[in-house]
């Protein structure tokens, strides 16, 4: 489970609620009136049976060890766990991935980390503050010492069009261009000169298309005027505060942009300075359709210094092929990783998350029982044992930007993340899970948990977390989600949070292996009707 932080979930709460309806979010009692279905001829009752207490234990006591050092992703106690994962695998018997050419269990991922570690700009000797006056990006700016110039060349709307251009006659290699974001209007018509309609063109709404021109006629600094600077601020405060990596590993990747910085109206009139005549002159022009520049004397440097990290890591995959729907997949996943070491202190993480890695560990030898047993599922089924959850969904962000089962065949996502403590409100009471975001993209996926719970399992399901307005927004905390944001119906199984949850005390010892059992049947129970019922579930409810 991923701490959020507090920013972002009050924005996605406060949009979550005001631009959408409500969820289920009160509790399942079982109707205990009607006993549960333990006919082993129930062939889903048979191979559920398959899941015990004491092997959920020996998988807790391998991956939530202190030799794992905290499974930290990107350390060699993810490598550990994941090496753990693939060979428990391997000796069920169970397949990694049967694509043409490959055949392994492990999927590699990477994450760039980019941040700034210094950076300010300077207008004749006046100092300006990012985050303040002016935005950059590290991940849109090469590492730049200094960049220091007595001269901006101001380039109207910086475009490069067949129909209109800003760099006719304009000498702008190694120089740094001063440019206002969209493109020119014919003040009369309205009608862009570009497009020749009301319409703006993507040099408007892309302007990463100016900042590649720029690269390409060799600029070595675009500052781009924001007329409405604070609201850029705003809303991408966070992306540079609490920057995110991006998928891949983009360390020696030339950036294809040129260096951008936005700064405000008042940075852009302290360098048009004495020149303003000249400008509104060339903007005149502009507005006309024809293109002018003016060349402005000042005093200008920055400096842009920035940090690159890679983390690589892996993704484990099992997978059953489906013998009547190969090509439809259900993933079950669990996020792996931890939080590592600080100091002499290991966050083990028994719940969080070695009791889901190992719980998914014991469906798939449920499944695989039933393969070797010549009842082979209907639907392929997938598990993802997944690396970075803790460090912001990565592992599962990275899977769906490199799905290796096409998405569009991906049917629904099961995620457990902790489900081997009882929280506070259950204390007493362990046969009970909170199950979020089963009624959010497919009332089908709903429906079936709820049946099958009523039919063999008789859990009390609490969907307090699943409500839109819950405060704690689980429903984005976990790698669920990154499936769900792509329209993928997606259900997670949680049994809340306790005190000891991201601290080094969430030791196996605390495990109630029992509960997990019961969580794990359902889960099965659930997986094995999604997998066999003749139709494939139905996504009715929209992506939030
Ligand atoms: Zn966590």
């Amino acid at each position: 489970m991923n701490k959020i932080r507090l920013f972002g979930l009050f924005l996605m709460m406060s949009i979550t609620v005001i631009a959408f309806g409500q969820y289920k979010s009160d509790i399942t009692i079982p109707d205990t009136t009607k006993a549960v279905i333990t006919d082993p001829k129930d062939l889903s009752v048979r191979y559920a049976s398959n899941i015990s207490a004491d092997e959920l234990k020996n998988h807790l006591m391998v991956l939530a060890s202190d030799s794992l050092e905290g499974r930290e992703t990107g350390t060699a106690g993810t490598k550990m766990a994941s090496e753990y994962l693939a060979e428990e695998l391997s000796n069920m018997g169970l397949f990694a991935q049967h694509r043409p050419g490959l055949n392994r269990y492990f999927e590699p991922v990477a994450f760039t980390f980019s941040k700034w570690l210094d950076t300010d700009l300077f207008v004749n000797g006046r100092r300006f503050r990012l985050v303040w006056e002016y935005l950059a990006y590290p991940d849109e700016n090469e590492n730049n010492y200094l960049i220091k110039d007595n001269e901006i060349i101001y380039l109207g709307y910086g475009i490069d069009d067949p129909k209109y251009s800003d760099y006719k006659k304009a000498k702008v290699k190694d120089k740094i261009i001063m440019i206002r974001m969209g493109e020119p209007v014919n003040p009369k018509t309205g009608n862009s000169y570009i497009t020749g309609t009301a319409q703006k063109s993507d040099w408007s709404t892309d302007i990463h298309k100016k900042l590649k021109v720029a690269k390409e006629k060799g600029v070595k600094l675009v500052l781009v005027i924001d007329e409405d600077i604070k609201a850029s601020i705003e809303n991408n405060r966070r992306r540079l505060l609490f920057p995110s990596p991006k998928m891949g590993d983009f360390l020696n990747t030339p950036i294809e942009t040129a260096n951008a910085a936005y700064i405000s109206p008042e940075i852009a009139s302290l360098i048009i300075n004495e020149n303003a005549r000249k400008v509104e002159k060339a903007d005149r022009k502009i507005s006309k359709g024809k293109p002018a520049k003016v060349e402005l004397p000042v005093d200008f440097a920055t400096n842009m210094t920035k940090e690159v990290k890679v983390i690589k890591d892996r993704n484990v995959i099992g997978f059953i092929e489906g013998k009547k729907h190969p090509n439809e997949y259900i993933i079950l996943s669990a996020h792996y990783d931890h939080l590592g070491k600080r100091g002499d202190e290991i966050f083990n993480g028994a719940d969080d998350n070695a009791s889901g890695s190992g719980m998914l560990l014991e469906i798939a030898n449920a499944f695989q029982r039933a393969v070797m047993e010549g009842n082979r599922p209907d639907r392929s089924v997938v598990f993802l044992w997944l690396t970075g959850e803790e460090k912001g969904l990565l592992g599962s962000k990275y899977y769906v930007e490199h799905p290796v089962f096409p998405l569009e065949n991906t049917i629904a996502n099961i995620n457990t993340d902790m489900v081997g403590r009882i929280d506070k409100k259950y204390e007493g009471n362990p046969d009970y899970i909170y199950v979020i975001g089963s009624d959010r993209l497919s009332s089908d996926l709903h429906k079936i948990n709820e049946e099958m719970n009523q039919k063999y399992c008789h859990l009390t399901l609490d969907y307090t977390y699943n409500a839109a307005d819950d405060p704690n927004q689980y429903y984005y905390r976990s790698d669920h989600y990154s499936f769900a944001k792509h329209g993928i119906p997606a259900i997670f199984f949680f049994n809340g949070v306790h005190e000891d949850y991201h601290r080094a005390t969430d030791e196996v010892d605390k495990i109630n292996f029992d509960k997990m059992v019961n969580i794990g049947k359902l889960i099965f129970h659930t997986a094995w009707e999604l997998a066999n019922r003749p139709e494939r579930i139905k996504v009715d409810g929209e992506v939030k």
